[in-house]
């Protein structure tokens, strides 16, 4: 907390240190990626032939800009969605969590600005009438925009298309029926900001959390699950006294930088940028995008703005309903600030993906040299923890492989695989980033009761008695 001459001033943030200094770049920093590890095609290739993500009703040919996730890529969700809800609600005692509904009365949405201006510019192609997102085209050698699809350089003037999906409640199809699905999950936190901070008794500064699908109906939906139609948000936002808004956006952006570290994000694949003037959000007082180097450009991975007291004023005005909040330590009422930090589970997931891709030569057990895919991810990413591979299927091995499973798969993620020889079955497992595999060997059975483990990165491997491997496994692998 910070001291006072009056003492700790609970309205303002705690001094907090970044792991490693924020890399802060201006508005207008050059967005090209540059050289990378890997490609997105080497990415959407690997997350194609693991199960890990594919086209969404592709038995159909496919729906643009929805995508399926199969075991591993829905425990990899999973985990970050763990992640970001344990460092975000867990460890803090000053944010609640929230689920509020996808369908919300449609007067939510005229309030909070949405259906008047959550639009994207549209262009259309004079050729072929493919349709664009005007801040988005592709350009030639030259510079010049063209159209993909047939080459066509000549385009229509912009027009302004809402992103919101609209639908209907009941049977009736008329404006009277009309919803919308939500673009964003922090409208819910704002309607039922005087409901849940009474009833969770927080004072201000406080937060509410939500994670949750959002739809938008993007002009194009492009470069894999980077931009998708249907997204599921990681959403907080972080109510504070007015005039301390500017601190606790700084303390934001170092705590989300921080998260990033804490999960073994390289740093130099990350930064922070300003957003100019003209390009703030109507809502927004200061915005600044967490940028990832994506293999085709940086581009932002988190939004962190400070919203002022724009939605909770907006909401008060066209409910009519008292939203300000009694400040006992001031004896005042006020519209508490606002600072968000929001981001996508989707595109969060993509960058720990790039992230952690690497393609490497490593030693065989034969002593040759062999090219080897690993996704180094943090062991709190990893969709599993650890795999248990009897050496062969030999009648004894299977049965103790087996019961080393089972006395695993309480605590971890873990899978059981004894098909191919031992290299394959570590290739396999490093490729979708599994921490540990243990073996089981003749002398587990025969002799010692002890495990090989072998660690995915430093390819180190341990012998490991089976009563000490829980304990042993916990200390490498629990948070
Ligand atoms: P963009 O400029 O990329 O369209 P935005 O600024 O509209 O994004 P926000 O409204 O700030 O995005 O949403 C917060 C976060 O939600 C983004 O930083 C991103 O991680 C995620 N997100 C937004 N739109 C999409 C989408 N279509 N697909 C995947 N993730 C998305």
């Amino acid at each position: 907390m910070t001291s006072t001459a009056s003492g700790t001033d609970r309205s303002l943030p705690e001094a907090l240190e970044a792991i490693s200094p924020v890399r802060r770049v201006p508005a207008d920093a050059d967005t090209t990626a540059g050289e990378h590890d890997t490609t997105m095609e080497t990415i959407v290739e690997l997350c194609k032939r693991r199960g890990i993500i594919f086209p969404s009703s592709e038995i159909y040919g496919g729906l643009r800009g929805a995508w399926d996730y199969g075991p591993l890529g829905a425990a990899l969700r999973d985990n970050v969605r763990a992640a970001w809800k344990r460092h975000t609600i867990q460890l803090r005692d000053d944010v609640v969590q929230l689920e509020s509904s996808i369908l919300m009365s449609p007067r939510v949405w005229e309030a909070s600005g949405h259906v008047e201006g959550f639009t994207d510019p549209v262009v259309e192609c004079r050729s072929c009438n493919a349709r664009y997102r005007a801040d988005q085209m592709d350009t030639n050698a030259a510079g010049e925009e063209y159209c993909p699809k047939c080459g066509g350089k000549e385009f229509s003037e912009p027009r302004e298309f809402n992103l919101m999906f609209r639908t209907f409640v009941g049977p009736t199809q008329d404006t009277s029926t009309q919803v919308w699905l939500r673009p964003e999950t922090a409208q819910g936190m704002f309607v039922d900001f005087a409901h849940v901070q009474l009833t969770s008794r927080q004072k201000v500064p406080f937060g509410i959390a939500q994670v949750g699908k959002s739809f938008r109906n993007e002009v194009t939906p492009r470069n894999f699950i980077f931009r998708v139609r249907e997204l599921e948000q990681m959403e907080m936002e972080f109510f504070v006294r007015p005039g301390t808004d500017e601190a606790w956006h700084d303390y934001w952006i170092t705590t989300r930088w921080n998260w990033y570290m804490r999960l073994g994000m390289r740093p130099e694949n990350l930064r922070v940028r300003d957003h100019a003037t003209d390009e703030l959000s109507h809502y927004s007082k200061a915005t600044v995008d967490v940028e990832y180097r994506f293999p085709f450009a940086w581009s932002e991975l988190e939004g962190i703005a400070n919203r002022g007291d724009f939605d909770l004023r907006q909401h008060a005005e066209h409910s009519g309903k008292q939203l300000s909040y009694f400040d006992p330590d001031l004896d005042e009422r006020y519209l508490p600030y606002v600072v968000e930090p929001a981001l996508g589970v989707d595109r969060c997931a993509l960058a720990f993906l790039v992230d952690a891709y690497r393609a490497e030569d490593a030693p065989t057990a034969a002593g040759k040299v062999e090219r080897r895919t690993v996704l180094r991810l943090h062991h709190a990413l990893a969709p599993v923890k650890v795999a248990v591979l009897p050496l062969s299927r030999n009648d004894k091995l299977v049965p103790a492989a087996r019961e080393v499973g089972g006395l695993l798969r309480p605590r971890w993620a873990t899978q059981y695989d004894d098909a191919g020889s031992i290299g394959k079955r570590y290739r396999r497992q490093d490729e979708v980033g599994t921490p540990f595999c243990v073996t089981v060997d003749f002398q587990t059975v025969e002799d010692d009761r002890a495990v090989t483990v072998r660690d995915r990165d430093s390819m180190a491997q341990e012998r490991v008695g089976i009563d000490r491997l829980p304990a042993y496994l916990a200390e490498r692998l629990d948070l």
